[in-house]
């Protein structure tokens, strides 16, 4: 038996019609993100319906759905709280979902049903607490706690991307000053480097402290990494520092939960050894009352929500 599942990004949609952990079927429709948060919804529930129509022509309906949303998320109540990319506010997607598509369904964040998938297929499997952080536009976590994701008491559990690092550095977007996020997400690596790029004479005198700096040519995060490691010196100084305050997190957390593991996922991790070495090395400097969880990389690259979708799909169906 099968059972349907819909990762929602702020560009893309992934669906897939999944039964046993195999994949059947995917399909990627665009968002609609610019076209309001009622024609997102919309898309949504009409992705849903046309993948539980084309399940039943594949052996019989689906069990259930599950949707894996981006922003603020109640899990419990299927609520979509608050999403800054999408403009929703406390949309009950469940409730929607589950009066379209006649099924039970489950509506959860989608960097927790990430850490559900990587939990029932991926670096998870064999272990039932452990931190994932996927690492691309943006930083965040799943506490995956005796094998299910913990949201805190009000959904807000694993923003790990906003946790100060720098007090008083870089500006972030949150409002706060010196975030996580604001240094080794994959998109600000490859913002600091292009900013330091610009030439001097530009930056000077024309440009306040508190305006955003002018931009030099975009280079992504990966290519800031190859420069860094082929002795570039402004791109190994934010690769660097990106390390560094990801190890200063990754040691707060580990500190305050003990995880087994840190899963790291995202398109950071694509980086692999060139990642994952020099920041073992810091998370065990900052660590010497105990010996560092071992870093991981995630399994399922982009399919882990996708994959845990279906699987919270599977516990709506047995509830
Ligand atoms: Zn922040």
């Amino acid at each position: 038996m099968s059972v349907i599942a819909i990762d929602v990004g702020g560009t893309s949609m992934k669906g897939a019609i999944i039964a046993g952990g195999d994949v059947l079927e995917t399909e990627r429709r665009p968002t609609l993100r610019e076209r309001g948060p009622d024609v997102v919804v919309d898309s949504i529930l009409d992705f849903a319906a046309d993948l539980k129509a084309r399940a039943a022509l594949k052996g019989g309906a689906p069990l259930a759905a599950g949707l894996a949303l981006p922003g603020i998320v109640d899990d419990a109540t299927g609520t979509a709280v608050r999403s800054a990319n999408i403009g929703w506010e406390n949309v009950p997607v469940r409730d929607l979902a589950t009066a379209r598509l006649g099924l039970p369904v489950a509506v959860a964040h989608d960097v927790r049903t990430g850490g559900v998938g990587e939990a029932a297929h991926g670096a998870g499997r064999d272990t039932s607490d452990f931190l994932f952080v996927p690492i691309g536009t943006g930083i965040a976590a799943a506490l995956m706690i005796n094998g299910a994701p913990y949201p805190g008491a009000t959904s807000w559990s694993g923003e790990i991307g906003h946790i100060v690092v720098r007090p008083d550095g870089e500006p972030c977007a949150c409002g706060a000053r010196g975030c996580l996020e604001t240094y080794a997400s994959a998109a600000s690596i490859s913002r600091r480097y292009s900013a330091l790029r610009v030439p001097v004479r530009a930056s000077i005198g024309i440009w306040g402290t508190e305006s955003p700096p002018p931009s030099g040519p975009h280079v992504p995060a990966e290519e800031v990494i190859a420069r860094a490691e082929s002795g570039d010196v402004l791109a190994s100084r934010v690769w660097t520092e990106a390390l560094d305050t990801l190890a200063d997190a990754l040691a707060t957390a580990t500190m305050m939960l003990d995880p087994s593991r840190i899963v790291i996922g995202g398109g950071l991790a694509e980086a692999g050894p060139r990642l994952f070495a020099p920041l073992a090395v810091r998370l065990a400097q900052r660590l010497p009352l105990r010996p560092p969880p071992p870093l991981v990389p995630a399994q399922l690259g982009t399919e882990a929500a996708v994959h845990g979708a279906a699987v919270l799909a599977l516990h709506a169906a047995e509830t």
